[in-house]
């Protein structure tokens, strides 16, 4: 069996294994090979029985774990964007979220809470959740994927200002044994009158740990 052989035959994916990746069937074929690699180099047989379809797997999940590079703001934000007079902060809160940190490529995975001061503008609640999923299905730091919804929400509707926290887990640290296994990160931006007043952060910053403590 030569080489191209065993790729093509490793590419034919079930049915099961596809819908398994929502994203349906994109060419995964220039990945195949790398995987193999990668499983020889850490001591496996990639011919094993167990591992036989594993790089197209692998190739599948992280097509879909990366999906975000492939999303395109104007599309889920389209339609959605709502002229209104209400002026009251909106959260949008205990948004689960799973990303891949860019140094390990591991996961991390947790809670992102998204608020902001409308002037004038709205986005439908629902967008709010596919946007993190756009920017967390991308190779990630935990900062940047908060600094990336905050200023993209801000760009859309200009509202008077926004704040997105960020409460993660992060495989790399778990797995490792960098830090105690139950520790998370937490990150947050805060734009606009989120940072300028007090009073507006506090509100927030209350709002989302209500849950937390019970009240
Ligand atoms: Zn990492």
């Amino acid at each position: 069996m030569n080489s191209k052989t065993k790729t093509e035959d490793l590419l034919e994916i079930s049915e099961e294994e596809d819908s398994l990746t929502e994203s349906g069937r994109e060419p995964v074929s220039r990945m195949i090979e790398p995987v193999r690699v990668l499983l020889e180099e850490i001591g496996e047989d990639p011919d094993r029985p167990g591992l036989k379809r594993t790089p197209a797997r692998v190739a599948q999940a992280l097509r879909f774990l990366a999906g975000g590079y492939r999303m395109d703001i104007k599309e889920i934000l389209n339609g959605a964007l709502f002229e209104v007079c209400y002026d009251e902060m909106v959260i949008v809160k205990d948004i689960e979220l799973f990303s891949l940190c860019e140094h390990h490529l591991l996961p991390f995975y947790g809670k992102a809470h998204v608020a902001y001061l409308p002037d004038k503008k709205v986005i439908g609640l629902s967008k709010i959740p596919r946007l993190v999923d756009m920017f967390a299905r991308r190779l990630q730091i935990q900062e940047r994927l908060t600094s990336q919804i905050a200023h993209t929400i801000q760009e859309a509707i200009e509202p008077r200002g926004v704040g997105v926290v960020i409460e993660a887990r992060h495989f790399c640290m778990m797995m490792r044994g960098v830090e105690k296994q139950h520790s998370s990160a937490i990150t947050s931006a805060m734009l606009g009158a989120f940072r300028n007043n007090k009073q507006t952060r506090d509100e927030f910053l209350a709002l989302i740990n209500r849950k937390a403590n019970g009240g």
